[in-house]
C-alpha cells in the first residue's frame, strides 16, 4: 500500500472513518450513528471508528483528518461554532489528540474537506478553478481558485449556502436570515417550495397526509416526506411536484449564476441527494444559468455531477491530513 491517512466525516447524526490511500482510494470504512451530541459522546464515537480504521491496516498511517460542520480554528482544531451540534469553542482537535497521541490530527470544515476531495480525486481533477456544491438538507460548498482551496481570513470562505438570493419573500434559513441559497435550493428548499405552492394544487396528493397546523408541525412533516418524493414525482410528471421543482431550479440557477460571477470556475460540481436527479436537474438548470450569466463568457463553466458521493468528505479530510492540514497548502505569507 502507498501512503495512507484516516479521513473522518463527522455529521450531526453520523460519523464515518475511512482508511484512505494517497490515490484517493478508500481501503476500509467504519461508521457509527450519533445520538448524543455532547462533546464527550461525539469524541467517543469518533474515536471508536478511527481506532477500527487504524486497526484495519498494518501500514503506516500518516495522520488523522477530520471534516466537521462549523467554523473551525485551523491551528488547534477547535470548533468555534457549529449549529449542527449546538457547540461553541469545543476543543475537538485537542480531545482527539489526547486519544491518539501518536498521530497528527487536523480538523477542517466538512464542506471544505469534501471540496478538496472532489478537487484532488474526483471530478475537479485537472482544473484550476473549481466549485463543489452539495445539495442535501442544506447546501455545503467550497471554492478552489487558481489551484488553491479558498479558506478565507477566518476560515469562512465557501459559505455559499448562506449568500442571500431571495431577500423578499424567501424562506427563513437555519442561520436566521431570509432567502439564503441553502433555504431556497437545498433538498429542504425543494420541499418548502412544494409546501408554499400547495394551496394552488388543492387536489394534489403529493403532501399527504395533512399535518396539524403550525410551523413546527410542518417541519416534522417535511422531514418525514423527504425531498426525494418530490423529485421522483416531478420526474413522473406530477403537476404540483413539477411546479415546485421549477421554482427550486430557478433558485438553484440564480445562486449558480452568482457563483460564476464570484469565482468564474471551470467546473461547478453538484453533489448531495438532489443531484441524483442527473440530467433531469442539469437540463433544466443549465439554460437558466446561461441567461443569468452576463459579464463572464457564457457557457464556459461546466455544471456537472460530483463523482465521489458521500465519500468526498472523508477522502478530502484524509487528503488534508496527508498534506499537513488545510492551511498547509497555502503559500507562505509575504513579510510586511
Ligand atoms: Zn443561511
Amino acid at each position: 500500500m502507498s501512503r495512507a491517512a484516516i479521513g473522518v466525516d463527522l455529521g450531526g447524526s453520523h460519523v464515518m472513518a475511512a482508511l484512505v490511500e494517497d490515490t484517493g482510494e478508500i481501503h476500509a470504512k467504519f461508521e457509527r450513528d450519533i445520538e448524543d451530541r455532547t462533546p464527550n459522546a461525539v469524541v467517543g464515537a469518533l474515536a471508536d471508528v478511527v481506532k477500527s480504521a487504524i486497526g484495519a491496516t498494518k501500514h503506516d498511517v500518516v495522520g488523522i483528518g477530520i471534516g466537521s460542520p462549523g467554523n473551525i480554528d485551523p491551528a488547534s482544531g477547535t470548533i468555534r461554532y457549529s449549529p449542527n451540534f449546538g457547540w461553541q469553542n469545543v476543543t475537538l482537535g485537542a480531545r482527539v489528540r489526547d486519544v491518539f497521541p501518536k498521530y497528527e490530527v487536523f480538523v477542517g470544515n466538512d464542506a471544505r474537506c469534501a471540496t478538496l476531495g472532489e478537487y484532488v480525486h474526483g471530478v475537479g481533477q485537472g482544473t484550476q478553478d473549481f466549485v463543489l456544491l452539495t445539495l442535501g438538507t442544506g447546501i455545503g460548498g467550497g471554492i478552489v481558485a487558481n489551484g488553491v482551496l479558498a479558506l478565507g481570513h477566518q476560515m469562512g470562505a465557501g459559505e455559499i449556502g448562506h449568500h442571500t438570493i431571495r431577500p423578499d419573500g424567501g424562506f427563513i434559513c437555519g442561520c436566521g436570515k431570509i432567502g439564503c441559497f441553502e433555504a431556497q435550493a437545498s433538498g429542504t428548499g425543494l420541499l418548502r417550495h412544494a409546501f408554499r405552492i400547495a394551496p394552488s394544487f388543492p387536489r394534489s396528493g403529493l403532501l399527504d397526509p395533512q399535518p396539524a397546523k403550525g410551523p413546527d408541525d410542518e417541519r416534522a412533516w417535511r422531514d418525514r416526506l423527504g425531498s426525494k418524493k418530490i423529485r421522483k414525482a416531478a420526474q413522473a410528471g406530477d403537476g404540483h411536484a413539477l411546479a415546485a421543482w421549477n421554482a427550486f431550479c430557478d433558485d438553484l440557477a440564480l445562486g449558480l449564476s452568482n457563483v460564476i460571477a464570484f469565482v468564474n470556475p471551470e467546473i461547478i460540481a453538484l453533489g448531495g441527494g438532489v443531484s441524483s436527479a442527473g440530467d433531469f436537474l442539469l437540463d433544466r438548470v443549465k439554460p437558466l444559468v446561461e441567461v443569468r450569466t452576463t459579464m463572464v463568457p457564457r457557457g464556459t463553466t461546466r455544471i456537472v455531477r460530483a463523482t465521489l458521493g458521500n465519500d468526498a468528505g472523508a477522502v478530502g479530510a484524509a487528503t488534508a491530513a496527508m498534506r499537513g492540514g488545510l492551511i498547509a497548502q497555502l503559500p507562505p505569507a509575504v513579510p510586511a
